[in-house]
């Protein structure tokens, strides 16, 4: 069982809420999204919910074509050790989900969460994380000069006292099993997710902001966590798809 989120991943996240560089999650991608993500199945649900909602909320098509893997998006970077040798597999199969002959998906999600049991066996913080993600989104950039890309963070906040009573109530149960009866009786293929008291949210993650972030205060603070400086690790930049609002 992954442990829960740690006292400095939950600090950075906050400095990074405010530095304007993670964002609330909206809908993306005109045409689905190539989703690469870790398999962690207790978070998948909420992945995939969260992100569903939100294209329907933008009316927008919801057709996730999912690679998984333990560690998510930072398999893409060729520098990360997780799995060596995986990045190339990886962008082969975006790229060919990306072509006309097999699904011609324009967007491409790159997802990375926390806390992540595959980050934190190989000592990991959230920042190493970010900075996988961030050359990850340099190698999917290209491989095609108009797709649009879509860094975006899954964070477990973990259990909270006023939604885990929501969850326990027997209100919230019994409401939850008839509208899932009725959606039954409708032949409307919807369930009702069950709550489990986590407080859990979806953060587009704005690579430029945070590398610039990163050369005016983040590497003084922290920058004694890497070997190297992560700037000079970077190799083509980011190419102007990450602005790209597909
Ligand atoms: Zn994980």
């Amino acid at each position: 069982m992954t442990a829960g989120l740690s006292a400095f991943d939950r600090e950075v996240i906050r400095v990074l809420r405010e530095g304007g560089v993670l964002k609330d999650y909206t809908a993306r991608g005109r045409n689905g999204q190539i989703v690469v993500a870790c398999s962690d199945g207790d978070q998948m649900k909420d992945l995939i919910l969260h992100k569903w909602r939100e294209a329907i909320r933008s009316g927008r098509i919801f057709r996730p074509h999912l690679f998984c893997c333990h560690g998510g998006a930072m398999n893409v970077d060729p520098t990360c050790t997780l799995y060596p040798g995986m990045s190339r597999n990886l962008l082969e199969q975006i790229r060919q989900a990306e072509g006309v002959d097999l699904k011609g998906i324009t967007s491409v999600n790159l997802c990375i969460h926390a806390p992540c049991g595959a980050a934190s066996m190989t000592g990991m913080t959230i920042l190493h994380q970010l900075w996988h993600q961030y050359r990850a989104a340099e190698e999917v950039s290209m491989i095609d000069s108009t797709n649009s890309i879509i860094p975006t963070i899954h964070v477990d906040y973990g259990v909270e006292g006023d939604l885990l009573e929501r969850a326990e109530s027997s209100v919230f149960k019994d409401a939850a099993t008839r509208i899932q009866e009725l959606a039954d009786e409708l032949g409307i293929g919807i369930l009702i997710p069950l709550l489990d008291g986590h407080r859990r949210r979806t953060y587009h993650v704005d690579l430029s902001t945070f590398a610039r972030f990163w050369e005016s205060t983040g590497c003084q603070q922290w920058g004694h966590l890497f070997e190297v400086e992560p700037m000079q690790t970077l190799t083509t930049g980011l190419g102007f798809q990450m602005h790209a609002l597909a």
